[in-house]
């Protein structure tokens, strides 16, 4: 290792070895559509192949460290697969390790580990993805990267933004809270500071010293001159004029190669460590602001990530047969939501095509997951011994909490709380007599009839009767509250088919029998984690009482563990006397989808024009408080003036709902919104001033300060993104899909600041993919197109999230808040016990359960900085890492480190 600068000042230095590594940054979808992008993919890899197989001194490419670009180019020239694989095999062409370059912030730590997987897995029928955890153009890094390359066996990143200004070298040892580490090459300028490489030698020579001159205090050895970027083309002089370089000169080796060759010897001694997260816009833009644009996006992620990781996944590993479960269908909807984590997709920085597109392939694996975890609980109901309604609780953790049941009859438990009767299924009042219709309109009805059971949410057939006889045909179909499996509703149907067109003239009279049911809510003990119990309703210890009686006061709602007081003038309420909670602060915002951006003299809305606050439910079980304020908010910002101008209404309804024996208060708020170039967030006082908050993101709790990094070209806004809850002075906040907070209103000198209030957003709305001149980032950062979907003008917003004061474990509540327990209503004759669980699991958080390779695989990490030990029953298997290597035996326990991942299998 030389020491270049007092070299070149001296006149006479060591050569400097140049990497020129050959690349393109190909988003798959952005300012332009997918198929948009997919046709210029084409064209390039149609030259790229060809180039590479007919001049050798084009060495090596770097196909961007994703597999969707292989398979996406496959697709349309399946007939090229042979010449990839020849030049994979030789190492001219590098592909993976990931199958797409997915935001790391925005999407869960599993969807993180599966995209790794899956991009391994496909690499491998390659001959190999490459080994290295490129990471170029993420806006930012989640801390435990370094342990997820680590268990995938790697010992390189290659990172870009979010680097602090700390680091001051081209390399550095980059530590996940576990201790585990990579060595990170780090790109002070991005992706591309090698792009567009003149076909001249003497101006190539030219442009590496100027580039050495703008990053010479960075390096350590070498220059890695990455040859490439956003969607470039390979330039075909390359090989050559490359070689003429190194003739024309001696103070630098130019050489076309590859990231690992060039890894391989990149110093590793005397590194700086960095540990954790990289959020700084030290250097480049970490774009903060996505985690809050399009909340329909990151709503509909978290809807899906739950569905697959919380439910599909793991009842079919447990209450399926091995042989029956559902890998392909299972890998369908991951493969949707792999592709959605690319960072210009959940990210939503892109034009309104994209974001219809992310939206569907979000859809659809939530389809497929909710319809996977339906079948596997028909598996479960029907396996079960004994008749009767039966709570079935998805989380690792033994649960009590509050079910929603039907029950025959009029009685209430006791301790539940009946809910408002329901008309009967089809809307049918219940005890109507016969309806009579003809036989040739009921025969086109029959027909039109799937052959399912079951009719509403708690309605099924229980059996159908046909009488006929000279005045017509008599129907009587009996309805229950029961799933019956033993109705043949297929032939049923035919029967009914033939008979009615045998005798087409017939009057045929149709009795619905419905018995008298109610729906009740209901307070249940512990069920077992990953496992189930008979319903047996219980009395609530800490039943919820409402007192609305208070004229102009309050509405007082309590279980003796926790008081709400709404406001009736403001619509806000207190926990425990801590006054302000739910505080609507509506602000312009004339950013775009990467940042926010305050406008000129920004106008604040926090108080609403009139408000009225009603009682919906009043326990035992559950009381909920409707608060219906109305706003009058500023229409848009003015182009010229740069002002929020006009006036809008707006009705925003919020629940306040509290139930027994719960410390956890939800909040579900729902509007319309009328407005553009608006930025609406809800305050939520602390108990006590915070000077940080710790935040959940990919397999860790993060905790951050009140400051954020930044620069003139990006201000250091410190808006944090928090995957499912964020903690901070005693509050801990759970939400759905509600990313991004700040911690606001702080008071003190410089080191004594503390905040009082979190803020968090429930929707950011601007009409730019990009924009110029903005008071936090002048410059842009994409296209200066507009995007009219950005506004989520006209959209419905349904923002929930659940606060708990004084709660030590925030993944407990997140598992309250929006993993509820469920209820089945089992047939009886199989032959589970009544009780068990499937999966014993302490000592861990679970991120996963699935069968794979022929076993059952469980994921955990220890979100804690002490040694846990992990129990898992009396189950053996084998810790394997995230390539499926075995690490070491499991007899029923394990240690795991400080912030630990593991995974374990085991058969059964
Ligand atoms: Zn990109």
């Amino acid at each position: 290792m030389g020491t270049p600068d007092n070299d070149v000042a001296a006149g006479h230095r060591a050569q400097r070895h140049v990497a020129v590594v050959p690349h393109t940054h190909w988003d798959r979808e952005w300012y332009e559509p997918y198929q948009s992008f997919r046709l210029r993919l084409v064209t390039m890899l149609d030259e790229l192949i060809a180039l590479l197989e007919r001049d050798p001194s084009y060495a090596k490419f770097l196909l961007d460290g994703q597999m969707a670009v292989i398979d996406d180019y496959l697709e349309v020239r399946p007939e090229n697969e042979e010449r990839i694989r020849a030049l994979a095999a030789t190492g001219r062409l590098s592909m993976g390790p990931w199958y797409i370059l997915m935001d790391e912030f925005l999407v869960s730590g599993e969807t993180i580990v599966r995209d790794l997987q899956s991009g391994l897995l496909r690499g491998a029928a390659f001959g190999g993805a490459m080994e290295v955890g490129y990471l170029p153009d993420m806006f930012g890094h989640i801390a435990q990267m370094p342990q997820i390359l680590h268990l995938a066996g790697f010992e390189h990143a290659v990172v870009w933004r979010g680097v602090p200004s700390v680091i001051d070298r081209s390399g550095f040892r980059w530590e996940a809270p576990d201790g585990s580490s990579v060595r990170a090459e780090y790109l002070p300028t991005g992706y591309g500071n090698g792009a567009s490489i003149p076909d001249d030698a003497k101006a190539l020579v030219r442009r590496v010293a100027d580039h050495e001159t703008e990053i010479g205090d960075f390096l350590l050895d070498g220059m890695l001159f990455m040859n490439g970027t956003d969607h470039q083309e390979p330039q075909p002089w390359l090989g050559r004029v490359v070689a003429e370089a190194n003739e024309l000169q001696d103070d630098y080796v130019l050489e076309v190669t590859t990231l690992p060759d060039y890894l391989a010897g990149a110093p590793t001694e005397g590194l700086r460590t960095w540990k954790g997260e990289l959020r700084s816009g030290a250097r480049a833009n970490v774009l903060m602001g996505v985690a809050s644009n399009r909340v329909d996006v990151k709503i509909a992620a978290a809807r899906a990530e739950r569905a697959l990781e919380r439910y599909a996944e793991p009842l079919s590993a447990l209450y399926l047969a091995p042989e029956e479960f559902p890998h392909r269908l299972l890998d369908l909807a991951w493969r949707e939501m792999v592709r959605n984590a690319a960072h210009d997709s959940s990210c939503a920085c892109s034009v309104d095509e994209v974001v219809d597109a992310v939206l569907v392939r979000y859809a659809e694996a939530y389809r497929i997951a909710d319809g996977l975890a339906g079948q596997a609980l028909g598996a479960l109901t029907r396996s079960l011994a004994e008749a009767g309604p039966t709570v079935v609780n998805v989380s690792a953790r033994p649960r009590a909490g509050m079910v929603e049941v039907v029950v025959a009859g009029e009685d209430v438990p006791a301790g539940g709380q009946a809910l408002p009767d329901e008309p009967g299924a089809f809307g049918i009042p219940r005890g109507m007599g016969p309806l009579t219709l003809d036989a040739t309109t009921v025969r086109t009805i029959v027909g039109m009839l799937p052959n399912g059971s079951q009719i509403d949410t708690h309605t099924w057939i229980q059996g159908v009767a046909v009488e006929e006889g000279e005045s017509g045909i008599d129907i009587t179909i009996a309805f229950g509250s029961e799933e019956r499996f033993d109705v043949p509703i297929a032939s049923i149907k035919q029967d009914l088919y033939t008979r009615l067109g045998a005798r087409p003239d017939a009057m045929v009279r149709i009795r619905i029998d419905q018995p008298l049911v109610r729906r009740v809510l209901a307070r249940v003990e512990a069920v077992p984690g990953f496992g189930y119990r008979p319903l047996e309703p219980v009395v609530p210890a800490h039943p919820v009482t409402v007192d609305s009686e208070a004229g102009d006061g309050p509405v007082v709602m309590t279980n003796g563990l926790v008081t709400v007081a709404v406001d009736r003038t403001d619509g806000t309420f207190s926990l425990d006397g801590v006054p302000g909670y739910g505080r609507l602060v509506d602000g312009g915002d004339f950013g775009d989808s990467y940042n926010y951006s305050p406008p000129a003299g920004d106008r604040l809305i926090d108080i609403p024009d009139r408000v009225s606050v009603t009682v919906s439910e009043r326990g035992p079980v559950r009381g909920v408080v409707t608060v219906a304020a109305h706003y009058t908010w500023p229409d848009h910002v003015d182009g010229m003036t740069r002002a929020r101008t006009g006036e809008v209404g707006v009705e925003v309804s919020t629940d306040i709902e509290l139930r027994a024996d719960e410390r956890i208060v939800r909040v579900a708020t729902r509007f319309v919104n009328p407005a553009s170039d608006h930025r609406l967030r809800v305050h939520l006082p602390l108990p006590e001033p915070a000077a940080g908050s710790d935040a959940e993101c990919a397999f860790a709790v993060v905790h951050r300060g009140l400051e954020a990094e930044g620069r003139v070209d990006e201000f250091g806004l410190p808006t944090f993104p928090s995957r499912r809850f964020v903690s901070a002075g005693g509050l801990t906040v759970a939400h759905d899909g509600l990313l991004e907070y700040e911690l606001v209103d702080i008071e003190g000198g410089p080191s004594e600041r503390r905040a009082k209030t979190m803020a968090v957003t429930l929707l950011r709305s601007t009409g730019m993919l990009s924009r110029l001149g903005m008071a936090y980032r002048p410059l842009p950062a994409g296209p200066l197109t507009p995007v009219e979907g950005l506004q989520l003008r006209g959209r419905t917003i349904e923002a929930r999230y659940a606060l708990c004061t004084g709660c030590d474990d925030p993944y407990a509540v997140v598992d309250d808040a929006f993993v509820p327990l469920d209820v089945l209503y089992a047939p009886g004759g199989g032959e589970r016990p009544p009780s068990a669980s499937a999966l014993e699991v302490e000592g861990a958080e679970v991120s996963a359960v699935r069968r794979q390779a022929g076993m059952l695989e469980v994921r955990v990490f220890n979100p804690t900085a002490r040694t846990t030990t992990v129990k898992v029953g009396a189950r053996s298997g084998w810790l394997v890492d995230l390539r499926g290597r075995t690490v070491e035996p499991v007899d029923g326990s394990f240690d795991l480190r400080p912030f630990g991942i593991a995974t374990f299998r085991t058969a059964g």
